[in-house]
């Protein structure tokens, strides 16, 4: 067989997929997709793989073979072009046929990978419980109009209850920089209510683009795309179903100083709102996860933010977040809800190992461990408030949610901040400095790789002796 070492690592290599379990219908309003799952207790998409070919030609011999030893292929869809060779995602009329269609892929000379593809989650553990008001029709609501804001800032009315910030020295960092618009972060979730109150003067207005023209005005591939692109639905606005994707938005950055509700890590930012998670369970396809990451990459995003994971080791999504690293940009990542060790059981895509992936458990208000979060003294690589944390939910309002969900936008809103304040730090630099700067806590000592927690305040000190003085202020 031609395997590369990596392909070996994942779960197919020996005879895995051997008992494939239905395990039921995915809650998606519009996205009904069956999942099964691997013999390793992987979820993916019935009866779908992908494949990267070497060639067009190349995948049509691919598809005769598979036609003898799976069964009626039924279609065939690109995914993504790279320089290396293009991505497409078969669909097998029998899904009991995905092993042995992907095994004899393995050892086509045609084929450089072939992997399920992998369904993913939310890694929050209770926005189930939130009351969501609906999409509002195809696509979510219109776009409204952002407020003006007032002059000078007003505090936000329940700041007080919000220790995260505290915690991690966010009111001082502010006395340097609070964050700007110049910053384009994509949170790649399950959406956003990008009307909401206390996010839509934070929300990206794609410059390049104009609002409902039916026209691709900036050729990237995607029509009217203003805040974002909801990659689940297929359309150009990735309103928030669910209730996740608003609240890591509103830590991230929801709107601070204007006299309304929280404010997010950041107090300014451009968040550029991806949405490729979505339903009553908050899932979503490697597929889709892999459309959004090359989004944000080729579209100016500075950092991503991903509060989800499931799935095995995927040589598809490596590539493409080595993409978003060979552009400078940093990937949060949350570590993961099922508290175990991602060092021995690694979880995607947070233990992927690449300079910009920043790997982020979970802390409560007595900084301890949160009895959920996944931690491992190498895999993860410092912790951020991720128990309770009160932030942005559809319809204007705010609810408390827990997971190493809402500690990875702890870290995105404090990498905001100090890339406003050093432009031109990358990826290597704004995680050097971030794990530099972490507050030792004897609880993570041997559970994560700095042995501390996020402090953005060390982090802006670090900076200074680093770089100088900060190149804009606020
Ligand atoms: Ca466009
Ligand atoms: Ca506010």
């Amino acid at each position: 067989m031609k395997l590369s070492a990596r392909s070996c690592a994942s779960i197919f290599a020996v005879a895995a997929l051997s008992t494939i379990g239905l395990l039921g219908q995915a809650q998606g309003s519009r996205s009904p997709k069956q999942i099964a799952l691997t013999e390793d207790g992987f979820p993916y998409v019935r009866g779908e793989y992908l494949v990267k070919v070497r060639s067009s030609a190349a995948l049509e011999r691919l598809l005769d073979n598979q036609f003898e030893t799976a069964g009626a292929v039924s279609r065939k869809v690109p995914v993504l072009n790279s320089k290396s060779g293009t991505w497409y995602k078969i669909n097998l009329a029998d899904d009991h046929k995905l092993r042995d269609a992907i095994l004899s892929a393995r050892e086509s000379a045609d084929v450089i990978y072939a992997e399920p593809n992998y369904i993913y989650h939310t890694t929050s553990q209770n926005e189930k419980n939130i009351p969501m008001p609906g999409k509002g029709g195809k696509g979510g609501p219109d776009y409204k109009e952002a407020p003006t804001l007032p002059v000078p800032p007003v505090a936000d009315p329940q700041i007080s209850g919000m220790y995260g910030l505290s915690k991690i020295g966010a009111q001082q960092a502010w006395q340097i920089t609070s964050g700007s618009s110049k910053v384009l972060v994509a949170d790649i979730d399950t959406g956003v209510d990008y009307n909401h109150q206390d996010l839509i003067n934070n929300m990206w207005r794609n410059p390049a683009e104009v609002a409902g023209d039916g026209i691709d005005n900036d050729a990237n591939g995607y029509i009217d795309d203003i805040v974002g692109w909801d990659f689940r639905d297929k359309d150009a606005r990735p309103f928030d179903d669910n209730s996740h994707g608003s609240h890591t938005s509103g830590t991230i950055a929801a709107t601070g100083g204007n006299g309304i509700g929280v404010s997010g890590v950041a107090q300014q930012a451009s968040i550029m709102a991806l949405r490729f998670l979505g339903g009553s369970q908050g899932s979503g396809s490697l597929e889709d996860a892999i459309k959004a990451i090359d989004y944000a990459t080729e579209n100016g995003a500075q950092i991503m933010s991903n509060s989800w994971g499931g799935g095995g080791y995927s040589q598809a999504m490596f590539d493409a977040i080595s993409r978003a690293n060979d552009k400078g940009i940093l990937f949060v990542a949350a570590a993961g809800n099922s508290g175990t060790d991602n060092d021995s059981k690694p979880q995607y895509p947070a233990s992927y190992q690449l300079p910009n992936v920043l790997t982020v458990a979970a802390t409560d208000s007595a900084d301890k461990l949160a009895s959920f979060s996944c931690y491992g003294v190498k895999a993860v690589h410092l912790a951020a408030p991720g128990v309770k944390i009160l932030s942005t939910t559809p319809g204007d309002k705010y609810a408390s949610l827990s997971g190493t969900s809402m500690a990875a936008p702890h870290v995105t809103g404090a990498a905001v901040l100090l890339k406003t304040a050093y432009p031109k730090m990358k990826a290597k630099e704004l995680k050097a400095v971030l794990m530099d700067s972490v507050e030792q806590l004897g609880a993570l000592e041997g559970k994560v790789s700095t042995g501390g927690r996020l402090n953005i305040s060390k982090a802006f000190a670090i900076s200074k002796a680093m770089f100088g003085e900060s190149e804009s202020g606020n």
